[in-house]
C-alpha cells in the first residue's frame, strides 16, 4: 500500500492497472463512518493517466507508514547480505526525532494564529496552487478543529520531517462542514487572497 522507498501509495487505476502516487497527488480525504479499528479513509487521487480515481487508505497507512512505524518492507543489507526490515530502523529514527521536538508534518493554524503539528489524516483537501510547483492544503486543526488552508511545497506534504520554513496562508475562516469547506476552498484557491500572507512555521 505505502512504499517507504518511493514515499508513494499504490492504488488501482482502470487504465494502467496500478498507480503509484505521493500524498500531494491526493485531492480529498474523508474518514468513512463506521470503521474505527482501523479507521479507513476514502480518498480521491490525481492519477498519472489524467483522471481522478477513488481509493481506500487506512489510518495507519496515512499517518504511521510514512514514518516507518508500521512498515515491514524487507531489503537485503549489502553489508551483511542478510534480509533486514526497514521499518524498525526508520521507526526508531522517527521516534527519536519526534522526541527531540521535530514534527513530521506541520501547518499554520489561521484561527489560532500559530503553527501546529498535524498528521496527514488531518488533511482534508489538496489541490495544485496557481503559482509554481506548490499545493494548497486544507488542514483540520487537531486542536481547535477549524480548517486552515496553507500553500506549501510538495515535499512539505510528501516527505516526513521536511517542513517549509515559510508557508502561504489563506486569510479566511472556513466553515465547519465538509461541503462548505470544499466550496470555499475552490473559491479561495484561485483567488488573489491565496498566497497573500507568508508565515514562518518555526
Ligand atoms: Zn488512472
Ligand atoms: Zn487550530
Amino acid at each position: 500500500m505505502y512504499d517507504t522507498l518511493t514515499t508513494s501509495y499504490s492504488f488501482a487505476c482502470p487504465v494502467h492497472g496500478e498507480a503509484h502516487v505521493r500524498l500531494s497527488r491526493f485531492r480529498s480525504l474523508q474518514q468513512l463512518p463506521g470503521a474505527e479499528h482501523p479507521a479507513v479513509f476514502r480518498v480521491e487521487f490525481s492519477c498519472g493517466c489524467g483522471a481522478d480515481h477513488p481509493g481506500l487508505v487506512t489510518h495507519d497507512d496515512l499517518d504511521l507508514a510514512p514514518l516507518g512505524l508500521t512498515d515491514d518492507t524487507a531489503y537485503v543489507n549489502l553489508m551483511t547480505s542478510r534480509v533486514e526490515h526497514l521499518g524498525a530502523e526508520l521507526g526508531d529514527l522517527a521516534a527519536a526525532r519526534i522526541k527531540a521536538g521535530e514534527w513530521p508534518w506541520s501547518f499554520f493554524c489561521w484561527p489560532e494564529d500559530r503553527p501546529r503539528p498535524a498528521y496527514p489524516s488531518s488533511f482534508t483537501l489538496i489541490a495544485p496552487a496557481s503559482s509554481g510547483d506548490r499545493v494548497g492544503v486544507a488542514v483540520r486543526c487537531p486542536v481547535c478543529h477549524r480548517v486552515s488552508v496553507n500553500v506549501v511545497s510538495r515535499a512539505h506534504v510528501d516527505v516526513p520531517f521536511v517542513n517549509d520554513r515559510e508557508v502561504g496562508v489563506v486569510e479566511h475562516v472556513f466553515g465547519h462542514d465538509l461541503p462548505t469547506v470544499v466550496d470555499e476552498f475552490r473559491a479561495e484557491l484561485y483567488s488573489s487572497s491565496f498566497d497573500a500572507r507568508r508565515l514562518t512555521l518555526e
